[in-house]
């Protein structure tokens, strides 16, 4: 690992101060997935801006009968939380669904929806990897890739996004309260803020440098039944192969988001109407124009049966 300098900020507008003021900043919250970048020398921050002690750790009601998570809340306190439980049950089960309890008591709200892929050349600095290295090519196009995205790839990069919240946060249309450098605040629907890789898979949300996220909103709850399915290749601790987050109500109608597919969580709301129509139809319409390699294509059937189970799941009123 290479040197840094530390320093705590008391306050979001003294995080993103001190980003500003100091070459090579990061921010860092439960440090689970930074610091494991920073001792293979995958990221070599020089200065780490600790956010830990900004606040912003709590999960209040909002004004509109949603939920405001402080981007400090940690993995297993969200999942634990009655009213996620109760009103946001997908949410909870996905959180669940990750990681391990120990990490999950470390893991943030931000970092969380922050964590970079888990591509195997991402994390060999021996390899060529556009994201770690622009323009240095993409070991995964012709290498292994079994674990890697059916669609929105490209030629540059073909990773996927690895965490489980982010899809259910997509599912329930979350926005991210953000506080960039200059002080100014922004709202990004969840939607907006995972970019696909296109040319620049380095370049991963739409945030600029030194942009803080302070809060995650949920909106009023959907109601209904909620299932996260998630596939992976062992029981606990390990990725989604493909995970499907659900919500769907008495009359069949709903939504479904898909993980480990694309760069991002990926949802298409015109497939969401075909779900009275079955899990064949919903999934040609989500992956339409999928382009998945030799060794992964076994993911674009996977999603089609997960989301048969999910849709016979709910029809039995059980996740
Ligand atoms: C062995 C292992 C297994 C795992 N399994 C799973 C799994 O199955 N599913 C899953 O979803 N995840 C899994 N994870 C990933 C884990 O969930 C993430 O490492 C964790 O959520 C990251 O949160 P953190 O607070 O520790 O982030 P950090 O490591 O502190 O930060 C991650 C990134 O977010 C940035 N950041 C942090 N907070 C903010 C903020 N407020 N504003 C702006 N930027 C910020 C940091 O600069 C950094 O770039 C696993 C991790 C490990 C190590
Ligand atoms: S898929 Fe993306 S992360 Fe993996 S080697 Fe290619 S460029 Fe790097």
């Amino acid at each position: 690992m290479k040197a840094f300098t530390y320093q705590r900020a008391a306050t979001p507008a003294a995080a993103a101060e001190a980003f500003v003021r100091t070459p090579g900043a990061r921010f860092i919250a439960g440090g689970t997935n930074l610091l494991d970048l920073m001792k293979l020398e995958i990221d070599s921050p020089a200065h780490l801006i600790d956010v830990n002690g900004i606040g912003f750790d709590q999960i209040e009601a909002t004004q509109e009968g949603g939920l405001r998570i402080g981007a400090l809340v940690r993995n297993a306190h969200l999942a634990a939380d009655a009213r996620v439980r109760k009103d946001y049950g997908v949410l909870s089960r996905a959180l669940l669904s990750g990681a391990s309890g120990q990490l999950r008591n470390r893991a943030t709200t931000a970092g969380n929806l922050l964590q970079r892929t888990r591509c195997a050349y991402f994390y060999d600095t021996n390899q060529p990897c556009n994201k770690r290295v622009p323009g240095s090519g993409c070991s995964a196009i012709g290498g292994v890739n079994r674990q890697h995205a059916v669609i929105g790839a490209s030629g540059a990069c073909i990773a996927t996004h690895p965490s489980d919240m982010a899809v259910a946060m997509r599912l329930l249309d979350a926005s991210v309260e953000t506080m960039r450098a200059d002080g100014a605040r922004r709202v990004i629907p969840i939607a907006d803020l995972y970019r696909q890789p296109g040319e620049t898979p380095h370049l991963e949300t739409v945030l600029q440098p030194g942009e803080l996220i302070t809060s995650v909103v949920l909106p009023r709850p959907l109601g209904g039944l909620h299932i996260y399915r998630k596939v992976r290749d062992r029981a606990s601790y390990a990725f989604a192969l493909v995970s499907v987050a659900a919500v769907i109500q008495p009359d069949g109608t709903g939504r479904a988001a898909v993980g480990g597919v694309a760069h991002k969580p990926w949802r298409v709301e015109a497939a969401e109407a075909l779900m009275g129509r079955g899990a064949t139809a919903m999934a040609a319409a989500l992956l339409a124009g999928a382009r998945p390699t030799e060794q992964n294509a076994f993911k674009v059937t996977l999603v089609e049966r997960t989301l048969s189970a999910v849709l016979a799941a709910a029809k039995q009123g059980g996740a």
